[in-house]
């Protein structure tokens, strides 16, 4: 069947997502010298702002002309030499590709095996740091939110496990699908590094690689002795202080940063993270009440919200559903990656999202499943999910905490005026 070319494409992979109409129109400008006396206004007010969003006061933001494993590739190379011990686990596709780079780049991984469907092993992690008693142990990766499996992991907890063995190591944190969506705190967890990207929680095109760093770990930089070139920190840190960049950034993309941190700013993040929460939750009564099947996440303690992963009935294969979905509905699904794959199908529920929005998702998911043969039963899912909205506070009951009036009253304000 050839895809649908009227009505909408409704996008519910969790990354890329919808980009709100006016983060959009004000990445529409006319491009404009990037070394004007004028600049530094953008660029100063973002670099500034994205503090905010991963809740650092001490830490740098830098933004890189790349995607997500760009940011991760410059946590990496800035901070460690080759041969460095790491310790990692893995438990889905990004925590595995993360790992991989690490590898790749020369570093001696300990790679702890967990089931995909769980995270980040905080009694094990805590084991062997204790173990590692001459501190060989030079960085902690940790998976904030695994995207292929929808697992969201404790940072607070990893931060527990380091100083319980009183570990020196840095504690970098793959933020990618879970800033600006799921409470992320730099500084309260004492994350050293932390890596996103533009198209998830900040609502933007892909083409950002965002990365926040701890004095703790600009500190390690004179010692770390990877090759790095185009993501030297050294060369964003000079030029940025001036407001500049050390080559030629992507103008719309900045100018839709700052609409879309303005967008955060209005909502509230605290606002943001109550909003994902109860979003996610009406999407898991459709899956687990409604069509009776079960997630990836194996406990409620990992469930992400800000994607969940249903795994199909033996037999059938998910693709299927995403393929169906895509071409006869319009409805663009997360494929399963890797060892999931053709088991799980993935519901993104993270960006500029509203309920109504989710149910287009959820009804055309559930058509896609009956039409490949899944007995679920018609309207459950949608009728599981609006009841859950229906009986709860789409808000959080106090509005504005005192944390967020804190981020919020530093906030610089719209570059647009
Ligand atoms: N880490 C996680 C958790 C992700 O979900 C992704 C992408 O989806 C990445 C890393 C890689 O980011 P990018 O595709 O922006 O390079």
């Amino acid at each position: 069947m050839q895809p649908r070319v009227a009505g909408r494409n409704f996008l519910f992979v969790p990354g890329p997502t919808n980009v709100p109409d006016r983060v959009q129109r004000a990445m529409m400008v006319a491009m404009e010298d990037h070394r004007s006396s004028k600049f530094p206004e953008l660029s100063t007010s973002v670099l500034h702002d994205l503090k905010k969003v991963f809740k650092t006061e001490s830490g740098q933001a830098f933004i890189f002309p790349s995607s997500g494993t760009g940011a991760w590739e410059a946590a990496l190379t800035n901070t460690l030499s080759p041969g460095d011990k790491i310790l990692a686990a893995r438990f889905g596709q990004f925590s595995h590709l993360w790992i991989d780079m690490a590898q790749r780049l020369g570093f001696d991984v300990q790679v702890v095996e967990v089931e995909w469907g769980e995270g980040v092993p905080l009694q094990r992690y805590e084991e062997i740091l204790r173990a590692d008693q001459r501190h060989e142990i030079k960085g902690v990766l940790a998976c904030h939110n695994e995207t292929a499996t929808g697992v969201t992991s404790d940072i607070a907890g990893v931060r527990r496990a380091l100083n319980a063995a009183d570990h020196p190591a840095l504690l970098y944190v793959d933020a990618v699908s879970s800033l600006a969506s799921i409470d992320f705190r730099m500084d309260d967890w004492q994350v050293d590094l932390a890596v996103s990207g533009s198209q998830k929680g900040l609502m933007l095109p892909a083409g950002l690689g965002i990365l926040a760093v701890s004095e703790k770990a600009l500190g390690a930089m004179a010692g770390a002795k990877s090759k790095r070139c185009y993501f030297d920190l050294a060369d964003m840190i000079k030029a940025n202080a001036t407001g500049y960049f050390p080559y030629t950034p992507s103008l719309p993309m900045l100018y839709g940063l700052r609409e879309s941190l303005n967008v955060i700013f209005e909502e509230g993040l605290e606002t943001i993270f109550f909003r994902h929460h109860y979003l996610a939750e009406g999407v898991r009564a459709a899956i687990t009440a409604g069509w009776r099947l079960k997630l990836c996440a194996k406990e409620p303690k990992w469930y992400s919200d800000t994607v969940s992963a249903v795994l199909v009935p033996e037999g059938i294969n998910a693709g299927h559903v995403i393929d169906v979905a895509f071409r006869r509905y319009n409805l663009a699904l997360g494929a399963g990656l890797a060892r999931v794959a053709g088991k799980v199908f993935r519901i993104g529920h993270l960006g500029d999202l509203n309920e109504l929005m989710l149910m287009g998702a959820i009804a055309g998911a559930e058509m896609a499943m009956q039409d490949v043969g899944i007995h679920v039963t018609p309207g459950s899912g949608v009728a599981a999910a609006s009841q859950y909205w229906r009986t709860h506070d789409p808000v959080p009951k106090k509005r504005v905490s005192r944390e967020e009036q804190f981020y919020e009253s530093h906030s610089t304000g719209s570059i647009h005026g």
